[in-house]
Parts: C-alpha cells; structure tokens; sequence
C-alpha cells in the first residue's frame, strides 16, 4: 500500500530543500540597470563600477533631460493654450 502522507513529507521536505537553497545561493542584490551584472544591494546607485556602464548611465540620464525639457516646451505650446482657453481665458 502507498502511504499518501509519507510521500507528501518528503515531497514538501524536498522542496524546502530546494527552496532554502535557492534562497541560500541568492542573497538580496540589485542588478546593473546598464549591462545586469549583480551588485551589492547596498550600493546607492542601481549601476556598477564598470566606466563603460557610468558613461552609458550619465548619457542617458542627459537623453531623460532633453526628453523632459521637450515635453515642457510641448506641453507650454500645446496643452497650455488649450487649457487656458478651455479657463475662458483668451476670448
Ligand atoms: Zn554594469
């Protein structure tokens, strides 16, 4: 006869294993937004050390600038005329 129970134990018995192993082996980390090696989860910034991953880190972070300063100047000359006039300004 199959004893249910008992092969249930060392089902879940098994996967524990599996589980606090996986767990042992990662430790809590961040990933490199730029080339996703491991880092400390420590480190203040979510790149490495690596200047290959700071330069791309810095030009995009110039790339955001202009897409934001791009998005103002649409918004000023789109949204806001609009906007004003939707206030009844304008008439
Ligand atoms: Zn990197």
């Amino acid at each position: 006869m199959v004893d249910a129970k008992s092969i249930k134990d060392s089902v879940s018995k098994k996967i524990n294993s599996a589980k606090s192993r996986i767990s042992s082996q990662v430790p809590a980390h961040k990933h490199c937004k730029i080339c996703g090696i491991t880092i400390k989860a420590t480190s203040e910034d979510r790149i490495c050390k690596s200047q290959e991953c700071v330069d791309d880190f810095e030009k995009r972070g110039k790339n955001d600038k202009i897409m934001r300063i791009m998005f103002g100047v649409f918004f000023l000359a789109i949204v806001a005329p609009i906007a004003l006039r939707l206030l009844g300004f304008g008439n």
